[in-house]
């Protein structure tokens, strides 16, 4: 794949929408309304591989199509083999459906104890207020449920969440998902933030949300108001390209940020998006310097139809190993992957340890060079100090 960037610019614009005014351009509902959501809607634009078209049949059975004009802007329409095409363009791939992949590959209707809830750690729950996204991820997850093409039958119900939740005081943490959670109306966030505040043993809450990404334009002044209000909210983006990091975004991360919003960003690793040491090198970059910390990369959840986006997980495990230590530490997201079935996120290292024994723990560094670093604690026999140069102070 290789990708060089230009470190001194970031994408901005109108794109193909140059004769919309600005203030509409700006509007995050203008922008919803007039989402490419259709095979007519997108042949208007560009012209779809055989691969495509077929997928965009099949989307409406399994996740809608929609795309957001400004993100659609960021689609290079002559490359099929585009990072951000392949994310957003649904392609025949999803109608196969390969050895191992499930509906629900983390296992959560399991842990649903009303709807909307997932309580599967003691502490943490889960709290899914949406079915709707700005744009839909060809690779999501939740698949089964977001955009509602699979009559899934979701209604996500909050009285029914929050009283779940007011009833449990082992939850300290509360993570708003769906679906984009960003997609509701600032008074109903406002009331469930509120409501949650009100809960003496909630602690911490946080957002999952990719509307920074495919709708900055949400990110208004008066939302982060409710963040202030509300906060500290904690806030997970979800970038997988460098790409993606345009100034739209970049601007809406210090408008949270500003607002005491801390922000991390998970990515997902993909076949053909952000598998490469190079690409994802440089998107940790951009992310450190639009104050958003790389958190997670993630391998892709054993979905139906998504083995086209697969990347083999020691791929992953060299893209972690060609940054630790060859860049700034914070810019090195944890690798995991999310145990199907529901076994929770287990982190994937590269291996540097050589060998522990009682003595020691001998390991390579960054650079494949041995090391060594003694275990066995022993009595000190030649003092560090004179200690009565320390009583005197000579
Ligand atoms: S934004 Fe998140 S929930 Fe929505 S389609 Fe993408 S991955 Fe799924």
């Amino acid at each position: 794949m290789g990708f060089t960037e230009d470190r001194s610019t970031w994408f901005e614009g109108q794109g193909l929408w140059q004769h919309v005014p600005a203030e509409q351009w700006q509007d995050w509902t203008w922008q919803l309304k007039n989402r490419i959501t259709s095979l007519e809607d997108l042949e208007r634009f560009m012209t779809l591989t055989p691969e495509e078209r077929r997928g965009v049949a099949f989307a409406g059975k399994k996740l809608s199509l929609a795309i957001t004009p400004y993100f659609f802007n960021l689609i290079d329409r002559t490359d099929p083999n585009c990072p951000i095409r392949k994310q957003l363009i649904p392609r025949e791939g999803e109608m196969l459906v390969s050895p191992g992949e499930q509906l629900d590959s983390l296992g959560e209707d399991e842990h649903s104890p009303v709807p909307g809830i997932v309580h599967r750690y003691p502490d943490r729950v889960l709290f899914l207020v949406t079915d709707r996204c700005a744009a839909y991820c060809r690779y999501c997850t939740r698949s089964r449920l977001v955009s509602n093409a699979q009559d899934y039958n979701f209604h996500p119900e909050y009285e029914q969440g929050l009283r779940y939740i007011e009833a449990h005081p082992e939850v300290r943490d509360v993570l708003l998902s769906g679906g984009d959670p960003l997609l509701l109306s600032d008074r109903k966030l406002e009331h469930l933030l509120a409501r949650l505040r009100e809960i003496p043993h909630v602690e911490f809450i946080r957002i999952g949300s990719r509307i920074p990404v495919f709708l900055p334009q949400r990110i208004t002044p008066k939302l982060c108001e409710i963040f202030k209000r509300y906060g500290p909210i904690w806030m997970s983006i979800h970038v997988n390209h460098p790409k993606e990091a345009t100034a739209e975004l970049r601007d809406a991360c210090e408008r949270l940020s500003f607002a005491g919003v801390p922000l991390g960003n998970q990515s997902v690793l993909l076949s053909g998006v952000n598998d490469d040491a190079e690409v994802m090198k440089a998107l940790v970059h951009r992310l450190l310097r639009m104050r958003v910390r790389p958190y997670y990369i993630y391998q892709m959840d054993l979905i139906t139809g998504g083995a086209h986006f697969k990347v083999d997980v020691r791929k992953g495990i060299e893209i972690v190993r060609s940054l630790r230590g060859h860049t700034t530490g914070y810019a090195v997201p944890q690798y995991v992957i999310d145990a199907p079935g529901g076994g929770g996120k287990v982190p994937i290292n590269p291996d540097y340890i050589e060998k522990i024994t009682d003595d020691e723990i001998v390991f390579r560094n960054y650079e494949g060079n041995v090391h060594r670093y003694p275990l066995r604690v022993e009595a000190g026999k030649v003092p560090a100090l004179d200690p009565m140069s320390v009583i005197d102070g000579s």
